[in-house]
């Protein structure tokens, strides 16, 4: 599985997690200003019709003022009283008029003098209070009629709609109100109706008068809340798409930083997913197991076996490499402890090493701790290095290669032929093989040109005494060409593909056979 590929699919997760993270603000704070709101409108419901309420009591309170005063007057002939009512009602700062009734019958009005009509004393609620859509005066305006009644004599006060009109819609500019009277609704209009139809019912708020028989709604049309919402609070959706925006970018730079190769080759580390595989080098002259080269596999819970191509630079670049060998050691080591006695004395195991891992002496002692484990000379401990990352000679680099080989350990140019490696400075390192590198092989199969390539770094190697290990031999081919130019070592897929400790020492059991495995 390519990291590319690893990438992608972290990168999809990562998206999905820093939008859900962005929305989370909103999510939380849309039900906050949802409450707000509800309060808010709520508190300013109650508050609008108790301000109403108090206010038409203050008007009922001038006609019950007014109506006292006239009430005095009923049972004289009107003729003699109607002038007094006409100046008691121009004094009243609300009603516009006042009626005298005597016996059941009303018989003089401020606005016309004498009258004769019955008085309907049922049609006022507790006998005290009336809402008319009109009357005979002003058919299509409201009035609101206080009756008083005493000892046979009575007085009707009339207070014009307009008052109450003015009085709902200065409190109701932002909730809708309405008067209750009995059965009888006023609303802000100026419409009576028989019964609460269509009255708004959000956030609904009753407040009743406690002296005279009345009520004041106050309530807000569906889906206000919502549109208060919208209206008033765009500074907070503002500051939480802000805070959302942010939350998600935060989220996506941590989880990126989370998700980073080096991190998620550091949990594999301490998860121990790298493993040692084993291949097998033949001896092409004595026709036998010679040793093998270990190569680093990441057994990856979901992406299965990986590659070292694919982590081996990573590795290097996120500096785990050091830890990642030294971990891959002690594996071998418990590879092999056991079963060391299955192995001819003298058996090579190769380990590549890369540059980071020679700039101080703590390869040394590895390497003592790992060979320990094994009878002396049983195990010969070889260091691949690969000829691509020149080690820069130094002290340090010096003294660890002197006691590296005091520790009886050899050491390899991997990948030969690809670098620069001079003379100077395989003698610097005290080079012990030649690994040359797969490219070269491959070439025997290839034209004239590319293997007097080959042949060129035959003679190289030759003139140089060093002994020579041909990797990637795949074909029968390739393996006499090899032979026949006294390549005496040989790794490849012809031979044995790199595998697990079990299946390798159940392979060394057998001589090498020149089967193709790959
Ligand atoms: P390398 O050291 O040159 O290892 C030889 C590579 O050639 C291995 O690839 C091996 O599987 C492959 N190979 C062997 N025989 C044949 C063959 O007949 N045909 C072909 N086409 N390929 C063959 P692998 O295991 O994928 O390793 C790749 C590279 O990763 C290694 O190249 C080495 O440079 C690096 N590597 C592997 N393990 C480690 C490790 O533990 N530490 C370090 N630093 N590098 C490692
Ligand atoms: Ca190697
Ligand atoms: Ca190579």
């Amino acid at each position: 599985m390519p990291f590319s590929t690893l990438r992608s699919r972290g990168h999809a997760r990562r998206l999905s997690t820093s939008l859900g993270v962005a929305l989370l603000p909103l999510l939380l704070g849309l039900p906050l200003m949802y409450w707000q709101a509800t309060s808010l409108l709520q508190a300013r419901a109650e508050r609008s019709a108790a301000a109403a309420q108090a206010q038409l009591d203050a008007m009922l309170d001038d006609a019950a003022r007014l109506a006292s005063a006239v009430i005095e007057l009923s049972g004289q002939p009107c003729q003699a009283i109607e002038q007094v009512l006409r100046t008691q009602v121009a004094i009243s700062p609300f009603s516009r008029s006042a009626s005298l009734v005597h016996d059941g019958v009303i018989y003089c009005t401020s606005l016309m003098g004498a009258y004769d009509n019955q008085e309907d004393a049922d049609a006022y609620l507790q006998g005290q209070l009336r809402l008319m859509a009109g009357n005979r005066v002003t058919p299509d305006r409201a009035v609101l009629v206080y009756r008083q009644a005493k000892e046979g004599h009575g007085a009707l006060i009339g207070i014009d709609g307009q008052h109450l009109i003015n009085l709902l819609r200065l409190n109701g500019q932002e909730v809708a109100l309405q008067i209750a009277v009995g059965d009888s609704w006023l609303n802000a209009s100026g419409t009576v109706t028989s019964a609460n139809l269509g009255a708004p019912t959000a956030h609904a708020f009753e407040s009743a008068s406690s002296r005279y028989p009345f009520q004041v709604f106050a309530g807000y049309p569906p889906g206000a809340t919502l549109q208060y919402m919208q209206a008033h609070y765009q500074p907070q959706w503002l500051l939480l798409l802000l805070l959302g925006a942010l939350a998600g970018a935060a989220t996506y730079r941590f989880s990126l930083r989370c998700a980073s190769p080096g991190t998620e080759l550091k949990r594999a580390l301490d998860a121990g997913e790298f493993v040692p595989y084993y291949q097998p080098v033949v001896d092409g002259q004595q026709g036998c197991w010679h040793g093998v080269e270990t190569l680093m596999r990441w057994r990856h819970p979901t992406e299965g076996l990986v590659s070292p191509d694919q982590f081996i630079p990573l590795a290097e670049r996120f500096g785990l490499i050091v830890p990642m060998t030294r971990q891959l050691m002690q594996q071998i080591r418990e590879d092999f402890a056991s079963r060391v006695e299955q192995l001819p004395a003298g058996f090579h195991l190769s380990i590549n090493i890369t540059a980071a891992h020679c700039q101080d002496l703590q390869l040394v002692g590895q390497c003592r701790e790992f060979l320990s484990a094994f009878p002396a000379g049983h195990i010969v401990l070889i260091l691949e290095l690969t000829e691509r990352q020149m080690i820069t000679p130094s002290e340090v680099t010096r003294q660890l290669f002197s006691e590296l080989r005091q520790l009886g350990v050899r050491i390899a140019i991997d990948d030969f032929g690809t670098g620069h490696s001079s003379l100077a400075y395989l003698r610097e390192f005290h080079i012990d093989f030649l690994k040359i590198d797969r490219s070269f092989i491959a070439m025997v199969d290839s034209h004239a040109l590319s293997r007097h390539l080959l042949d060129n770094i035959l003679d190289l190697s030759i003139r140089l005494q060093l002994p020579l290990v041909a990797e990637g031999v795949e074909t029968s081919g390739q393996r006499r060409y090899l032979s026949q130019r006294g390549v005496r070592y040989l790794q490849g897929y012809l031979f044995a593909l790199p595998m697990p400790a079990d299946e390798l020492f159940s392979a060394l059991q057998t001589p090498p056979t020149a089967d193709r495995h790959a």
